[in-house]
Formats: structure tokens, sequence, C-alpha cells
């Protein structure tokens, strides 16, 4: 067996949340190995986020472009996916090519090895032959992969997974979409855009069933006005392929062809792999449980989607300054303390630097880490119209025994819905706590769904109370001044 060689932290999983730990450690002065087995950068850059809003925004301008009709006078459209693919191909991706983010890694004092790792007992990770000891610890920000549900019929079929949907070169005449979560949806409205036949497929009774049904229903209205066709309530029992064709039968005898099948029904951690049964820890749950400084044990963090705290690009970088700080603290507690000046020096400069950063933490006392903190969780399903979320739905709310106080207004009342013409509806939903005075969760669906929800994120994560949100002055006429109507709308 390889003798291990003794290194500060091993970060397994170098997608967004592991590259940014590993990065940020590397610069703090430690020795770090990051280890990745396919692109630094993981899914985000290459087939999740990026490439997927580039193709929104193409799929958005060819919508823009035929609303000229009716308010500008007359367009005629006529989409083309070549220059999307190639944008995705040569911008985004770099032709699927990670040379630049591992530069970026490694430019930053990184040590980064490709391969797949696994845990080989305490402080111990395995890369094929190579072993490290981790003097400080373990960083697993392993992510997640497509969780694909057993179908008869549908592992023996060429199905497409995000992968294969994002790297598209040449559309298929019709798809099938299997799950009506974000990701179905904001897929299924893109290629509908681009002239595609597209069926979208839905085991619960309503598509984007986490949000709030009123956000469901636009949803639905705007994908069907573009052409898209909606089933809910189909349980899918069986899936054939042939002549180039894919047939998807439900359980109550529903049938749906087309010439291509996407699966997006969810994904999931595969923590088997990881080697966790060597350090004590149970590989069988669907997430990595984590504490609230992201610890699965005393020396072992885990950051990102393996955590199953949201599946999210700004949940996995939030979660990296968490970890960032808590390494370092460890380090100088485990070295024997300096004080919150850093006047000890454990490697380089860590240690003035988990001072710095551990003084950003939100709560505790003066130079403790932050604690997670996912009241305030927001989320935006990037349809036109965009769905943005933050905090509880009003279901939610209501399950936990809270005193729930609604707001909602119709975003075509305001005057700038009225002025945009909102073709399919959009809304601001408030979710109050009534004893408390204060909003829990709030849901803005509109043409900048997304952007207008940052005023509700400060205002559920600060806990503002609701008469300072009452008395704020919104500008006129912005799509964010509805939230002042659906203030109203909530009561004094
Ligand atoms: C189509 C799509 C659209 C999305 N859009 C958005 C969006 O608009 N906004 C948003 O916030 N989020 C979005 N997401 C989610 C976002 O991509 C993820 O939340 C984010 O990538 C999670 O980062 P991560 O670091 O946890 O995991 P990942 O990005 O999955 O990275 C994990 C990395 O670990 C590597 N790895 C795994 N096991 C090992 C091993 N044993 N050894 C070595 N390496 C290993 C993998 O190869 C991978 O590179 C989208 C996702 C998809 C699929």
């Amino acid at each position: 067996m390889a003798e291990p060689e003794l290194v500060d932290v091993v970060v397994l999983g170098l997608g967004v949340g592991g590259e940014e730990v590993a990065g940020r450690l590397a610069e703090a002065g430690l020795t770090v190995v990051g280890v990745e087995r396919n692109l630094v950068g993981g899914e985000c850059p290459y087939w999740g986020c990026i490439p997927s809003k580039m193709m929104i925004r193409a799929a958005n301008a060819i919508a823009e472009a035929r609303r000229v009709d009716g308010l500008a006078g007359t367009v005629q459209v006529r989409p083309d996916w070549a220059p999307v693919a190639k944008r995705i191909r040569d911008e985004a991706t770099d032709h699927w090519d990670d040379r630049v983010a591992v530069q970026r890694f490694t430019g930053k004092g990184g040590r980064f090895v490709r391969g797949s790792g696994r845990l080989d007992g305490p402080g111990r990770v395995r890369v094929g032959d190579q072993v490290f000891q981790a003097r400080h610890g373990i960083v697993l920000g392993t992510g997640t992969r497509p969780s694909v549900p057993p179908i008869d019929g549908l592992v023996d079929t060429p199905y497409w997974t995000n992968r294969e949907a994002i790297e598209v070169e040449e559309l298929p005449e019709s798809l099938l979409v299997l799950g009506g979560g974000a990701i179905g949806l904001e897929l299924a409205q893109v290629f509908a855009r681009f002239g595609v036949r597209v069926t979208v497929v839905e085991a619960t009774d309503r598509v984007l069933a986490v949000e709030e049904p009123e956000a469901s229903e636009v949803a639905a209205a705007a994908l069907r006005a573009d052409g898209v066709e909606i089933h809910t309530g189909v349980k899918a029992a069986r899936v054939e392929h042939g002549a180039g064709r894919f047939t998807l039968r439900g359980t109550g005898g529903e049938e749906f062809t087309a010439d291509q099948l996407l699966v997006v029904t969810g994904r999931r951690a595969h923590l088997d792999e990881l080697g966790l049964d060597t350090v004590g820890v149970d590989a069988s749950r669907r997430y990595l449980p984590v504490d609230d400084r992201l610890h699965v044990t005393d020396d072992i963090w885990a950051v990102g989607d393996v955590t199953g705290e949201g599946a999210f690009t700004h949940i996995a970088m939030y979660q990296a300054s968490i970890v960032v700080a808590d390494v370092l603290d460890h380090m100088r507690r485990a070295d024997g303390g300096a004080d919150a000046s850093g006047t000890a020096s454990v490697v380089g400069g860590a240690v003035g630097a988990a001072s710095s950063l551990a003084a950003t933490g939100s709560s505790g006392a003066a130079g403790s880490v932050p604690r997670a903190d996912y009241r305030a969780l927001p989320r935006v399903t990037f349809t036109d119209p965009e769905i943005g979320a933050v905090g509880l739905t009003e279901q939610q709310a209501r399950e936990r025994g809270i005193n729930v106080q609604v707001g909602f207004t119709q975003l075509s009342s305001s005057t700038r819905g009225w002025i945009h013409k909102t073709d399919h509806g959009g809304f601001i939903k408030l979710v109050a706590d009534a004893d408390q005075g204060v909003l829990i969760g709030a849901t803005s669906v509109g043409p900048a769904g997304g952007e207008v929800l940052s005023g509700l994120v400060v205002a559920v994560h600060g806990a503002v109370p609701l008469a300072q949100l009452r008395h704020m002055i919104y500008a006129y006429p912005t799509f964010h001044r509805a939230v002042a109507e659906a203030l109203r709308d909530l009561g004094s």
C-alpha cells in the first residue's frame, strides 16, 4: 500500500461548493489537495445553471420578438438552434474542457488530482494508488446525479438527462419531458420556443409542486401558451423505444409518444461510493446529514447538493463560506488557539484568515463561525414569467402551526404590470407570521420575478417588521411596487 502523503485538507469533488472551499483554503496558505473525477466547476457551468440560462436567454429573445405584434408593429421570427448550441460549446463550457478552471485552482496554490476519490479510514482519502492523510480535515463536495425512476424498460433506452439536453446540437421534432419540476419546465419552455412539440408528464397533481399552487397555475398557463402539452397526475409505468420513437405508458393506460425522452425527476447523492463506512458514517441515507457548521463528523465537512439542504449553486457557495471559516477556526483551536487577532501562525496566513472570515459571521459572538440558516432560502424557476420564492409557502407555514396571514396581488393590477401587458399573469404572494409581525415566505411571479424577489429575501432574512415594510417607499412604476399592494392585502 502506498505511503499516505500528509497534507492539510483534502476536498473531494470540485463542483461549485468544493472548488470554492478548496480555492479559498489554498489562498489562505493551507496545503490543499482537490480531487475531481470529471470537470472542475461541476454541474452548474457545464450542464446546469449557466448553459440552461443561455438557452433561456435565447428562447426569451424569441418570445419577446413575437410580442412586437400588437405592441410595435410586426416581425418575422425564424428560430435557429445553431447559435445557441455554439454559444454553449464555445462560451459557456469551452467544449466541456476545464483547463481554465483547473488553472484557477492551482493558481491559488491548490494541488489538483484528477480521479475518483473515496474515504479510506479516518483522515484518509484514496485516489487510485495515491493516499492522502489530511491533518486538518476532509471536505466532501461530491454533488448529486440525476435520479432516474425504476420505470420498466427505461434503462435500456437512449433517454436524455439534463446533460444530453444541454449538449444537444440538433433539436428533435418532439420531446417528452418526464418531470414537471423547475428544470423540466425551464427546458420544456426553451425547446417549445424553438419549435419542438413538447409534452410534460408529471406524477403529482401539479407542476412545480414544491411552490405555491398559484405559481404552478401561472407556470402551466405560460407553457401551454407556448404550445407545451402538460399532463399531471400521470404515474409512468413503462417506456419503450423503437424506430426512433419513445413511448411512455402511464399506470392509468395513458400513452405518449415522441422522438426523444428527457428524464428530469430529481437528483440524488451517491453516498455508497464515498467509503463512508471506513469512518463510521451511514451511507444508506439519501443525503449526508450535516450540522449547522456543515460537519458530518468532527473532521469531515460536507458542502453543496450532497447535504440535501437545497440543490442550488447559491446554497453551495453559502455553505462554502461557512466551511472555510470553520476549517480555519478548527485549525486555530487544534494548534493551541490563537486569539482573535490571529497572533499564532499555523500555516502561512491561515490563522489571520480564520479570524477575519469568522468575523463576518451573522450570529454568535464576535470571532465565531457563522451558522447555516436556511430560513430565507431563495429559489428561482427561470421560466417566462419567472417564479421567485423565498422561505415558507402558505401550506408549509400552516403545517408548522404558525398563525398565518396571507397577502396577494395580481401583477396586472399594478401600473407596471398593466403597461407591460403581463400576458400570463404574475403576482406577489406574502406569507406572514401574524404573531411575530414578520414575513416568513413570499413568492414573486412576473417578467422579473427573480429580481423582484431580492427585497422580499431581505425582509424574510432580516425579519423586518411588517410595519416597517408598509412604511417603505416603493419606486413608481416598478414591478416591485406590487409588494406594497400585497402588504395592504395582508391587513394590518
Ligand atoms: C439543468 C440544471 C439547471 C440548474 N440551474 C440552476 C440555477 O439556475 N440556479 C442554481 O442555483 N442552481 C441550479 N442548478 C443546480 C446547481 O447546478 C447545483 O446546485 C450545483 O452544481 C451544486 O454544486 P455542488 O458543488 O454541490 O455539486 P456538483 O456541481 O454536482 O459537483 C460535484 C462534483 O463532484 C465530483 N465528484 C463526485 N464524486 C466524486 C468522487 N468520488 N471523486 C472525485 N470527484 C467526485 C463530480 O464529478 C462533480 O464535478 C441547476 C442544475 C441543473 C441540472
